[in-house]
């Protein structure tokens, strides 16, 4: 039996938005001010910023995050593609198209060898940063589904991290995850709302929301340090969940004495067999904008990760207020980077750009495309990991290992066009890195690279 949890405190949620709502421009431009420390905001001002409607004052918002995102890590965007194991689930979430009493979906999990086929053609595409998912069926994709995979992957692949989005497990099987290499475990609460979360789950291990919650704490338990939240945006009251995930964060600061290593911002989309008819609680772009500007200030030492749930142009725009890891080239269904099927497709995907032509974008906005896992192989995950980022010095390291990724991945899979841009990008972000010494050092590694060196 699983204890009621109380670090998510609705009361004073509710009574943080009452209070949130009476503000004047003076305050606002204070709390802005106070961010740009880049040590985080409260509830309390969170709660006011959430409030904001005045077009000035939200670009002011918006301008402080991309001052945040750039000094913390400074021009880079981690790229990385999701590789959908098995549709095949247990639950009824009202929103997804996985959910079991979806009788027109194709059903399929992957055999080993098929999910190293799928490795293979992401790699080929030329990620290395893979996000394994899939539904929840104990019978089909218990712990050795992930474990197998994971060591099928590193050994078949240059594929070098692997991140694990799957359904609450037990301190035993989340140290089995992290003895086989996990990177990062996702897991979403999809809301912070209970009573939402009754109706949204109502049959199946989904429907209990405390073992869904304290989900992370066992992983933290196990070992797992890097792990990563978010809510699904669209079932409720978006500053509920904004301010609920936040509590959320706090409480593993609290007990762990480390934050969330990412925060992601699905937002519903439509789903074929999905069995909710409109969107609850609809959350505009403009209101989703301003949720990622939030976070980013909020918790400036957390990375936010994108999906192609959103649209390109929309994507593009949002690059700039503080995303830092975005999934490009992305199929939602088991087998997809084989062949399409659009009857085992989780939910609608919007933004269909390949990962060369995201790329591509990603230049053009003036970032770099960065495949980097130095940081998880030179240990700074964890604590460790927010120590740097806290510190500011985090880009230190990411500035010069995108440098690095990027030129790898332009020398092996980019076409004449993305190479030209790419070493564009590159001179520009080499004259970025302060440290004349990092420098320097920065420069041998790309000429070592164009002599065939790999990491
Ligand atoms: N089955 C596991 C679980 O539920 O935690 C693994 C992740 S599930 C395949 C991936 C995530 O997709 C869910 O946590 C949910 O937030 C999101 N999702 C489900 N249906 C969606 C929809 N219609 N639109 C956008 N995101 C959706
Ligand atoms: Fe299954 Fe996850 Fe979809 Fe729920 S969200 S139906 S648990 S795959």
């Amino acid at each position: 039996m699983i204890e009621k949890v109380n670090f998510i405190k609705e009361d004073q949620i509710f009574s943080l938005l009452e209070k949130g709502k009476i503000t004047d421009k003076n305050e606002i431009r204070e709390i802005l001010a106070k961010a740009r420390d880049c040590r985080g905001i409260n509830l309390e001002e969170v709660a006011k910023l959430l409030y904001l409607e005045d077009e000035e004052l939200l670009n002011e918002l918006y301008d402080a995050a991309k001052y945040i995102k750039d000094r913390i890590y400074g021009k880079r965007v981690v790229l990385f593609a999701p590789l959908y194991t098995s549709n095949e689930c247990t639950n009824n979430c009202l929103y997804c198209g996985f959910r079991h009493d979806n009788k027109e979906l194709h059903r399929r999990t992957l055999s080993l060898e098929e999910i190293v086929n799928e490795a293979k053609a992401l790699e080929r595409q030329g990620h290395k940063r893979l996000l394994l998912i899939c539904g929840e069926d104990p019978r089909k994709t218990n712990v050795k589904h992930f474990t197998d995979a994971m060591d099928a992957i590193y050994k078949a692949t240059d594929i070098r991290r692997i991140n694990i989005e799957a359904a609450p497990m037990t301190v035993e099987d989340y140290k089995e995850l992290k003895k086989a290499g996990i990177g990062t475990y996702v897991i979403f609460q999809e809301t912070y709302h209970r009573e939402t979360y009754k109706i949204m789950h109502p049959v199946g291990m989904k429907a209990n929301y405390d073992w869904r919650i304290t989900a992370i704490d066992r992983a933290f338990e196990a070992g797992i340090d890097d792990v990563g939240v978010g809510a699904l945006l669209g079932l409720y009251n978006y500053r509920f969940e904004v301010l609920g995930l936040l509590m959320h964060c706090m409480h593993f600061e609290e007990k762990f004495g480390v934050g969330p290593h990412t925060i992601s911002v699905p937002r519903l989309r439509p789903a074929l067999g999905g069995a909710l008819k409109e969107v609850p609680y609809n959350v505009s772009d403009k209101d989703f904008k301003k949720i990622v500007a939030i976070f980013r200030i909020a918790v400036p030492y957390t990375g936010i990760i994108l999906s192609t749930r959103e649209r390109a142009e929309f994507r593009d725009e949002l690059l700039s207020v503080g995303i830092s890891q975005i999934s490009a080239g992305s199929k939602t269904n088991p087998g997809g980077y084989e062949e399409d099927d659009d009857h085992a497709d989780q939910f609608e995907i919007s933004d269909n750009r390949s990962l060369p032509k995201m790329m591509e974008t990603i230049c053009q906005k003036g970032y770099i495309p960065s495949f980097c896992t130095a940081c998880y192989r030179r240990c700074r995950t964890g604590e460790n990991f927010m120590e740097y980022a806290k510190a500011g010095d985090i880009h230190e390291f990411c500035q010069p290992n995108a440098i690095l990724t990027f030129k790898e991945n332009l020398m092996d899979y980019a076409d004449e066009s993305l190479r030209k841009m790419g070493e564009e990008i590159i001179l520009k972000a080499l004259e970025e890195i302060d440290d004349d010494k990092m420098r320097t050092l920065t420069i041998a590694k790309l000429d070592e690279i164009e002599k065939g060196k790999r990491d």
